[in-house]
């Protein structure tokens, strides 16, 4: 939250929404004071993302996402608020107050964290040496015989850990302390042994691969042994989780290939960080890989950020092991549109690339395969779907796959598509394949919350967040000549509904009962800054982008009307229920008063229908 008098306010009033949006987003003028453009949050081909130039907020009619400067640019790149507001500042030009922290453990914390980062970037030179030495010809052979030449092996920073566990300690210790050696997951050592003499590297005859973050500094180190001993460990060998990483978080190769998958919009996933520097090396720069852990959802974001299109290309071997359905699932709930790259059996990308030539790897990545196709292909090779048993056997085994997509809308299409493939004539079967499709949503469905909202309440909606229209309303006001100068829409909304409870039971309740509350008028709050459920949110932001419509008296007076009407018809059809239920349990007394309400309101209502 942005308080008057913190820096983030300060940012929010220097920061033009339709600005930083745009630097996203192409927008184009679409009304007085709104913006238009393609959703970055969902995909869609007509815009449905709206930003509003003077209430600086976005909204999505498609997909409901709304909220300030910040929550865009948090969602956009997947980072913390404070994350955003530093971000925010520094497109805007604004110097970033210098970081304080919080207490003397938490400037301890960032001290040691960045002591880790320099001991990596010392221990990263230190191997890249090693590989240089007459000791390490064995690993340059390796090297050479995985095709990496000395620009790769450069690019990539990769390095050689030699056999004795020491030299390392030794280099590192001279300029760090044993806390922090210790720390850095570099180290193993004897448990009974405290001085610093029993410390040796984790990392013995194994080629080193440095894992960067996103900025390029290394945070970690893959090591790959080239001992045919077993008891040297395993082929792959990893840093264990420190302060400065965390395996979850990082994509192996995303420094490098960021640039890439914007300008290309698509990243090529692999498996490990072999394949990924082999399909780097051979000209595709756009790829990536899980490394030391398998692919989750947080790796999902973090890619999302840069494409929501995703060609995966895992070892044909594993296809269909449970971790690559898992991320493709994953993959397919954050909405990417995924592609499946599937090589021929025996071959990952590196081997394929050495084999076949970039050439072909190229023509392979063109030909990749739908997700859904390539699942709709594996049902029918796995299930006879000339038969009906064999046909409602393939549409289980998709069922799942398909109401993992939270778009209903592409949910339906998939269920049609699929129907469709597997030549399903049956209407009833088709029918329930869509009605399975479409189910899962109800519950997670994000429906645009304005369909259920009336006219009358979103006047009224208006009317109660009219009190704080932002910056350059008194001058609109002013210039609105000849208005009436009592017209105070927000106080007689208010008076309305509180008075006479107009909004009760309707879908805007809980939203009008939150703007009376905030009493917008007395404290010029901004209304979409209100603490509200989402679907209030997103049904508040809805109305307010579209205000276009002059708020007059005749309006709102209309609205409140309407409102009027709808309650009495409420009470109607309650009075109607009450009467029933009155004659069966033959409660004269109750019946007579209930009847003479009804007829009471039948008067109102005729009343009110006969002003209209
Ligand atoms: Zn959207």
């Amino acid at each position: 939250m942005a308080n008057p008098g913190d820096f983030a306010y300060t940012v929010k009033q220097q920061a033009d929404i339709v600005r930083i949006v745009g630097d996203y987003v192409k927008l184009k003028k679409a009304g007085a004071q709104n913006y238009a453009g393609l959703c970055p949050f969902h995909q869609e081909k007509t815009p449905s993302f709206s930003v509003h130039a003077t209430r600086q907020f976005y909204h999505c009619f498609g997909c409901g996402a709304s909220g300030d400067v910040f929550s865009f640019v948090q969602k956009l790149e997947n980072i913390t608020f404070p994350e955003a507001v530093r971000a925010v500042a520094q497109k805007v030009g604004i110097p970033l107050p210098k970081i304080s922290y919080n207490s003397p453990a938490e400037a301890e914390e960032a001290r040691s964290r960045g002591k880790l980062l320099e001991m990596h970037e010392r221990a990263t030179e230190f191997f890249r040496e090693q590989l240089r030495r007459p000791e390490a010809a064995h690993a340059r052979e390796y090297l050479a015989g995985r095709g990496l030449d000395q620009e790769m092996i450069a690019r990539f920073r990769i390095g050689f850990a030699p056999e004795r566990g020491f030299i390392l300690r030794d280099v590192l210790g001279g300029q760090f302390d044993e806390e922090a050696l210790r720390a850095s997951g570099l180290f193993s050592w004897k448990e009974e042994a405290a001085q610093s003499a029993s410390l040796y590297s984790k990392f013995r005859n194994r080629i080193m691969f440095p894992i960067a973050n996103e900025s390029g500094r290394v945070i970690a180190f893959t090591g790959r042994t080239l001992s045919a001993d077993e008891k040297a460990g395993p082929k792959y060998l990893n840093s264990p989780e420190t302060a400065i990483y965390s395996k979850s978080r990082v994509l192996f190769n995303l420094d490098l290939a960021k640039e890439a998958i914007r300008k290309l919009d698509y990243a090529i996933l692999v498996e490990g960080q072999m394949d990924c520097i082999s399909v780097f090396a051979a000209g595709f720069h756009n790829v990536v890989a899980s490394s030391g852990t398998a692919f989750n959802e947080l790796h999902a974001k973090l890619l999302g950020r840069f494409s929501k299109n995703v060609v995966v290309n895992f070892d044909p071997d594993t296809a269909g092991a449970n971790a690559t359905e898992r991320t493709l699932g994953l993959l397919v709930s954050e909405e990417f549109h995924i592609k499946v790259l599937t090589l021929e059996a025996g071959f990952d990308p590196d081997l394929f690339i050495r084999r076949k030539g970039r050439e072909a790897y190229a023509q392979a990545l063109k030909n990749a395969q739908n997700y859904f196709d390539y699942l709709i292909e594996r049902a029918r090779t796995q299930f006879p779907v000339r038969s009906p048993e064999g046909k409602v056997k393939a549409v289980n085994f998709l069922l799942p796959h398909v109401q993992r997509v939270p778009s209903r809308i592409v949910r339906d299409e998939l269920a049609r598509e699929i129907a469709q493939k597997l030549g399903i004539d049956s209407a009833v079967l088709s029918q329930e394949l869509r009605h399975a499709a479409t189910k899962r949503s109800s519950t997670q469905l994000k429906a645009p919350a304005e369909a259920q909202v009336t006219q009358a309440e979103r006047i009224l909606i208006r009317a109660l967040a009219s009190a704080s229209q932002v910056q350059g309303e008194e001058d609109r006001i002013s210039a609105r000549d000849g208005v009436d100068e009592e017209f105070d829409p927000a106080r007689q909304a208010q008076f309305a509904l509180s008075s006479e409870r107009l909004h009760d039971g309707l879908a805007t309740e809980g939203l009008l009962d939150a703007l009376l509350r905030a009493d917008l008028a007395e404290t010029g709050a901004d209304p979409l800054s209100l603490p509200l459920p989402e679907a209030d949110q997103r049904r508040l932001a809805a109305t307010l982008m579209q205000e276009d419509e002059e708020l007059t008296p005749e309006l709102l007076e209309g609205a409140i009307e309407a409102l009027r009407r709808r309650h009495l018809q409420r009470r109607q059809r309650q009075i109607q229920v009450q009467i029933a239920e009155a004659e069966r349990r033959q409660d004269s007394a109750v019946l007579g008063q209930l009847i003479r309400e009804k007829l009471e309101l039948d008067r109102t209502l005729s009343g009110v229908a006969a002003r209209e």
